[in-house]
């Protein structure tokens, strides 16, 4: 009965809206035509663990899961939509980048078919490319903000996995790359600052070092940064614009 209460007494205040939208603010209606859909500024790429696309499919769209993104890559290149890209889907979960504490809020998710330890089929990896394209040139997103699941997750995610071609897809504009030699970084450059600076959660200075070596390097050791490693992180940070 006290629910029904509630519930009628919750109508009748949308009823006699635009007083007050909720409890605690006092706030007044005065819409505006001027907006329209949020758009994502950032890409997170995903691998679905998974031994086939209908498994990954069943799961990411399975309420009982919970979980989803925006696209699925198949391992043949095919390309299925499971949401629109104005809509917020549940793929990178707990995650932080720059700042950015809802990635999920702000990015579209990419799933690719692949279970996290065999190489990622070229025809998937031009499947890819494309559908990024096209995001790109619609969404207009930089290219810094292209980035693996285990970017935004580090210590908790490690998709897509050292076997990713980040290289390549930087090369097409998707992501941040420097290729040897680097130039040396700036005599007293921190590690830890210059990984947040690109982004990194630093919280777990170890997590955040082994994320962006599985990115950048191709290795996920745990040994401690050497002064190669210090010379890539700067050279990223110099590549580092925030135009499309
Ligand atoms: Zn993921």
């Amino acid at each position: 009965l006290r629910l029904l209460v509630l519930l009628a007494c919750v109508s009748a205040l949308t009823a006699c809206a635009p007083a007050i939208q909720r409890p605690g603010v006092a706030t007044v209606l005065a819409p505006t035509p001027n907006k329209d859909a949020r758009r994502a500024n950032f890409v997170i790429l995903h691998h679905t663990s998974n031994n086939t696309a209908a498994k990954a499919l069943e799961i990411l769209t399975s309420a009982q899961k919970g979980v989803s993104a925006h696209y699925l890559v198949g391992r043949n290149g095919t390309i299925w939509q499971l949401a629109d890209e104005q809509d917020r889907t549940w793929h990178a979960g707990a995650s932080w980048w720059g700042g950015q504490t809802d990635v999920n809020s702000a990015s579209i998710g990419v799933e690719l078919d692949n279970n996290g330890a065999e190489p990622y089929a070229e025809v998937q990896i031009r499947a890819l490319l494309g559908l990024l394209r096209d995001i790109r040139q619609r969404l207009r997103i930089p290219a810094a903000n292209f980035l693996g699941h285990g970017d935004v997750a580090p210590g908790r995610k490690v998709d897509p996995g050292a076997n990713f071609p980040w290289r390549e897809l930087a090369l097409a504009g998707f992501g941040l790359w420097c290729d040897p030699p680097y130039p040396a970084a700036p005599a007293g450059l921190d590690n830890a600052l210059a990984l947040r600076a690109l982004g990194y959660d630093t919280g777990r200075p170890d997590a955040a070092l082994r994320a962006f070596r599985r990115h950048f390097v191709g290795t996920e050791s745990g040994d401690p940064v050497t002064s190669e490693e210090r010379n890539l992180m700067s050279c990223l940070l110099g590549k580092r614009t925030f135009t499309d």
